[in-house]
């Protein structure tokens, strides 16, 4: 009986202590669901510049917009308590819908619907709101390191499940690196994107990969792609990131612009 009071003590201060830490953070969690909920049942008419003022009338039939891309990253982080700490912390101002560690343990952060802030100022195609419209997954790797069995075996049973639930195109599975080449370089090239692409995440050259014409324009190709090629350089060292992991640097040379050829012929 003593043991057993003794135990209690030893879990109850725990878990005190565990809500002590995250007491603030509570608190900031649910400031901020007060501040989205205020944003949706907002009705405030503000006139329009020809001096018309929008009369609100409400529809019956609605619901939540959908994601449409998946950006995989690595954390740079040491650990998975590190960057869920990170994402708990408002002044840190970053987060993600999902966090894989190495033992493919899955932290799921965010509901699918909200808008996680994990890729930062970042384009793709013409779309330049990427968080709006993806779901962010955070591997837990610290960036020079092989991704273990079990992360990569959690990631494609999610990958799985989200793409059916939210009907992702296949080529919107994308990484960090794509979206913001100037800035990112996650996740790192040990990244088994050829083995996703065979499971339907993302896509892979072919494997015999074909001669480009002669008129090709392998930098056009690559902003059809969705690369933003205002940095040239960049745009093609996160291709070659993605695409060609044994060589990654930003010459744009004939593997380059055959599997760049590839690439955008799937799109
Ligand atoms: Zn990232």
């Amino acid at each position: 009986m003593k043991k057993l009071f003794l135990y209690s003590l030893f879990f109850g201060v725990l878990v005190s202590c565990k809500s002590n830490i995250y007491r603030n953070e509570s608190d900031s969690i649910r400031k901020q669901f007060r501040k989205v909920k205020k944003t949706i049942f907002h009705k405030e008419s503000v006139p329009l510049s020809n001096g018309k003022n929008p009369e609100w009338i409400n529809t019956v039939n609605f619901n939540l917009r959908k994601p449409n891309f998946i950006i995989l990253h690595h954390t740079a982080q040491d650990s998975l308590e590190q960057t869920i700490r990170t994402f708990t912390l408002s002044r840190t101002q970053v987060s993600a819908h999902y966090v894989i560690s190495d033992d493919g343990k899955v932290v799921q952060m965010l509901n699918d619907y909200l808008r996680a802030w994990h890729g930062g100022n970042a384009i793709w195609g013409k779309n330049t709101d990427i968080n709006s419209a993806s779901i962010g997954i955070e591997l837990d790797n610290n960036g020079s390191e092989p991704f273990s069995e079990e992360q990569i075996s959690s990631l494609i049973a999610l990958l799985t499940r989200l793409k059916k639930e939210y009907n992702i195109p296949t080529p919107n599975i994308i990484a960090h690196s794509d979206i913001a080449p100037s800035r990112k370089s996650d996740p790192s090239a040990f990244f088994p994107w050829k083995r996703l692409s065979e499971l339907g995440f993302g896509i892979w050259p072919d494997a015999a990969i074909e001669n480009a014409p002669e008129n090709f324009d392998a930098i056009l190709a690559l902003r059809i792609i969705g690369y933003d090629t205002r940095n040239l350089s960049a745009a093609i060292r996160a291709f070659k990131l993605h695409y060609i992991q044994n060589e990654v640097d930003d010459v744009l040379n004939e593997k380059t612009i055959n599997t760049i050829y590839s690439i955008y012929k799937k799109q």
